[in-house]
């Protein structure tokens, strides 16, 4: 391992800066000459990266997004274009390739990776936390924290004037955020796309532990099975006369922000850790951490499968809920 390039792909997650930090930095430890592709496989295909140093990296770790930009690029799911991107790793004497990314990313690495024989370490970098051999996703925690501080906000209007809110955070397809964010801010329920939403059951809910309370919180997962927010409020309201009922979406702030103290340290472990792993010959596989335990799993593991939730979260807000 002469050279290792690395990039940033898919939705940006706080704690990706952390990650490119301690590649750069652990790269340059052992004389591997760090290779930065700016905005994900259209970068790679247009050409567009740099060797880095130590001034590249300085002062970044406490910054959300990425400094090497991302994209999703169409061009890379086709063959003419990892040619092309190829073309640019081979000119520049690449010899192994990081990515960070979710799902999709560490499939067009695959692909890249068998068309040409390149190594690769894919590293879990999305807030939703849906990847498969990792219990937490750079990202998730810091979105989990910029969550409650809005939730915490939202309660105190809420309770002031006796409202009942449905606030819609991230998860098109994984209700990891909604779940946690739910126990973590007291939520009264939470409504994911792993479970059937029972709407009738959902306004007895909501009339149960409403009574007497100032206050009533409702987190929506963007991709539960009956809607976001405000379908589920449209759906509810007809059966809630006299209630005051109110949405809030989230929306990008939950992408955004310092990265919390979770996400940086799990960045750079993980981050450096990727080099080393590319310095030992492994190649196909992403690197995960369960407790305080590194781990790797095979990225063609990690693509076939799917990250879920715990729902023994589920029932522990049901077991809080004010009756
Ligand atoms: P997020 O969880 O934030 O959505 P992701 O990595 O899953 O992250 P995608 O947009 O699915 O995001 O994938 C990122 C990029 O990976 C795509 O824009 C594309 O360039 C590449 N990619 C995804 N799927 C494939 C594929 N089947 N073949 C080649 N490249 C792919």
């Amino acid at each position: 391992m002469k050279k290792i390039a690395f990039l940033t792909s898919g939705g940006d997650s706080p704690g990706m800066n952390a990650a490119i930090r301690a590649i750069v930095k652990t790269c340059l430890h052992y004389n591997i000459t760090p290779f930065g592709i700016y905005d994900g496989y259209q970068g790679m295909i247009e050409g567009r990266g740099k060797e880095m140093t130590y001034a590249d990296v300085d002062n970044i770790i406490q910054y959300g997004g990425t400094i090497l930009g991302t994209a999703r690029s169409a061009d890379f799911k086709t063959a003419e274009g990892r040619k092309r991107a190829y073309e640019f790793l081979n000119q520049n004497q690449v010899d192994g390739l990081i990515v960070v990314g979710g799902d999709g990313t560490f499939t067009g690495a695959t692909i890249l990776s068998q068309e040409n024989n390149i190594p690769i370490i894919g590293l879990p970098g999305t807030i939703d936390n849906d990847i498969y051999g990792t219990e937490y996703t750079i990202g998730f925690d810091t979105a989990l924290n910029t969550v409650i501080d809005a939730v915490d906000k939202i309660r105190d209007t809420a309770s002031s004037h006796h409202r009942i809110f449905f606030v819609e955070v991230m998860g098109r397809d994984a209700g990891f955020i909604a779940l946690h964010t739910a126990l973590a801010s007291g939520a009264d329920s939470v409504l994911i796309p792993e479970t059937i939403t029972d709407i009738p059951k959902l306004v007895e809910e909501i009339k149960s532990h409403n009574k007497g309370r100032r206050s009533t919180i409702i987190i929506v997962a963007e991709g539960d099975d009956e809607g976001n927010a405000l379908d589920i409020l449209t759906k509810v309201k007809p059966h809630l006369d006299g209630y005051d009922l109110r949405h809030s979406v989230l929306g990008h702030i939950q992408r955004g922000g310092s990265p919390s103290a979770l996400d940086r340290k799990i960045a750079t472990r993980m981050g450096s850790y990727a080099v080393e792993l590319l310095i030992q010959n492994k190649t196909g596989l992403t690197v995960g951490v369960r407790g305080e335990q590194l781990t790797t799993c095979q990225i063609s593991e990690a693509i076939k499968e799917h990250g879920a939730p715990d729902l023994a979260y589920l029932k522990l807000i049901e077991l809080l809920r004010t009756k």
